[in-house]
């Protein structure tokens, strides 16, 4: 396994090497294209020789829907590695190939995630204008100094809301109330006023262009309670309106057997279930206790936390707080158990709050001092933990708009919102368990259990038992239930006339072992299917069950 910040090129070099190195248990190619055209891979993983990937129940693994989460790559082409370097020596590898299909998309949002990682610039996205096809004039984030970073900058002022803290003074605190007669500064991020040189006075402190320029949000743009971007900042133009979505759209629905799902991104280190468009009464009883059981599996391995989105994130009373996202639009529309897993908590590391801990109401109540002490925290643990990288000291620079500043902090990109290089594997480690995990849990058919009976000269009456051994049932959720998918069938195939039954014949969805809500009453998670056959001596017949999204079982017998 190699824990590594890969670029596109070094990323499809990568596939292709795994491509060659393990025949009959991957399987690449491309899903679509990125808006300025990269090709963006999709990657099957299981072992093609216990059945072909549609064959069998799948979890899908999307990462880098935000161009910075770069963390998210590197994890899944970790896990996608992990899977096929373990196989054969690890159980729950070669129970999870054998039995499950893996599908990896390692990248969505291709073109931000480049800049990214050879450029200075961040993106939300995508380095598309919107919402304004001309940005408009003001505040953009940029690499002033030319070091290869956007920073921090401090500009002194008798306005500045910051001062140096006394403890730690690269710390910056916020200005007591009523506070004078100090050195006060304006801190915000690196970066230059673009103005159109005719265009008369700006205020100074604008920072609203930036997320106004590559504003889109690829993770808002998904079909669910959309409401453009008045109702939802990035939600984009309209649903699905981003290609490399469409063609993640588009993979989703041409892969039915897709029982689970996780999208990778940073940070916070915690595993997020499910709604987020609103409180979990949205929820059923059953599939709460799904969600939960899961993500708290997850967390015991990972070493996150879990929690809901709305746990999490709700600051308010806010009925929806996030429209748009593709895990509620997975779980809403398809029925798909799906999580969010924020990888890389670097305030935990440093002994700050953070808010996988606490929740983002939490966070708002802490008094500026508290904010002060956990910023302090952060910078010490950089100084121990990551060093000259990752740490600037703050340095004198003469800025072409505000005259004499301080640029530095801690880097944005490699500490902040991923891992530095040398903590990106013990991230992608954990998460890794979790994916297995959580592709452990989907429906699994055992092997049909079958009795035949001779009837008479020549006519046989052949029954037939399967099971769900897998933790969810075979709708995945209760809501996939509700959205009327298909359940598993029974067949039979072979030289013989059907006397008695049909074939296929409607068995209907098998719960899994995963839902305890129900403990008291037998679960459904057995079915069985009867015919009576008129078959010649020896004849062998097939007996075949087979779900969407439980994959496919047989057992063939030989008619006495
Ligand atoms: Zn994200």
């Amino acid at each position: 396994m190699r824990a590594h910040y890969w670029t596109h090129a070094e990323m499809w070099e990568e596939l292709r090497r795994l491509e060659m190195a393990y025949p009959g248990l991957i399987a690449v190619e491309v899903m679509g294209h990125s808006r300025e055209g990269r090709e963006l891979p999709a990657v099957t993983v299981t072992n093609m020789q216990t059945g072909w990937p549609h064959h069998k129940s799948a979890v899908l693994v999307d990462a880098n829907i935000h161009a910075g989460e770069v963390a998210g790559n590197a994890t899944a082409i970790y896990w996608i590695q992990w899977c096929l370097e373990t196989y054969g020596h690890e159980s729950q590898a070669t129970e999870l190939l054998d039995h499950h299909t893996v599908y990896v998309i390692p990248r969505i949002a291709a073109d931000g995630a480049e800049l990214y990682l050879t450029t200075a610039a961040r993106f939300r996205s995508s380095p598309r204008n919107y919402p304004f096809s001309e940005p408009p004039e003001g505040f953009v984030e940029s690499d002033v100094d030319g070091d290869g970073r956007i920073l921090q900058i401090r500009v002194p002022a008798e306005d500045g809301g910051f001062a140096k803290d006394d403890v730690d003074p690269r710390v910056m605190r916020p200005r007591a109330p009523g506070e004078f007669g100090g050195e006060y500064y304006h801190v915000f991020s690196e970066g230059q006023i673009e103005r159109t040189s005719q265009s008369g006075p700006l205020p100074a402190f604008s920072m609203s262009a930036r997320a106004r320029r590559h504003g889109m949000d690829f993770n808002r743009n998904f079909p669910i309670r959309w409401a453009g971007e008045k109702g939802q900042a990035g939600a984009g133009p309209y649903p699905l309106s981003e290609p490399e979505l469409r063609a993640l759209a588009d993979f989703i629905q041409g892969h039915p057997n897709i029982a689970a799902y996780a999208a990778l991104h940073t940070t916070g280190g915690v595993i997020l279930r499910q709604p987020s468009t609103g409180d979990e009464s949205v929820l059923s009883e059953t599939d709460r206790e799904l969600f939960t059981r899961v993500a708290e599996s997850g967390a015991k391995v990972s070493g996150y936390y879990s929690g809901s989105n709305h746990a999490i994130f709700a600051s308010g009373h806010e009925k929806i707080l996030m429209p748009g996202a593709a895990d509620d639009w997975m779980y809403d529309h398809l029925g798909i158990l799906g999580f969010t897993v924020e990888i890389w908590n670097p305030s935990g590391r440093a002994g700050a709050r953070s808010y996988g801990e606490l929740g983002v109401r939490k966070m708002m109540t802490l008094t500026p001092e508290e904010h002060t002490e956990d910023h302090r925290k952060l910078w010490t643990w950089a100084d121990r933990e990551v060093g000259q990288g990752g740490v600037f000291e703050w340095r004198a620079f003469s800025h072409p708009d505000f005259g004499p500043v301080e640029i530095g902090g801690l880097d944005p990109k490699f500490v902040l919102q991923n891992p530095p290089p040398h903590l990106l594997e013990e991230e992608c480690a954990r998460t890794s368990r979790f994916l297995t995990l959580l592709g452990l849990c989907t429906p699994r058919l055992t092997t049909p259990v079958v009795t035949v009976a001779c009837e008479s000269e020549g006519v046989y009456r052949i029954v037939a038992e399967v099971a769900n051994a897998g933790f969810l049932p075979t709708s995945s959720t209760q809501k996939g239930d509700e959205l009327l998918l298909e359940g598993v069938r029974a067949s039979l195939q072979g030289p013989m006339t059907i006397l008695a039954g049909t074939s296929p014949v409607a068995v209907g969805h098998l719960d899994g072992y995963g839902d305890q809500s129900v403990w008291a009453t037998p679960k459904r998670q057995r079915a069985h299917a009867e015919w009576i056959v008129r078959a010649g001596p020896a004849a062998c017949v097939v007996v075949v069950f087979e779900g969407v999204r439980a994959g496919r079982t047989s057992t063939v017998i030989t008619l006495p």
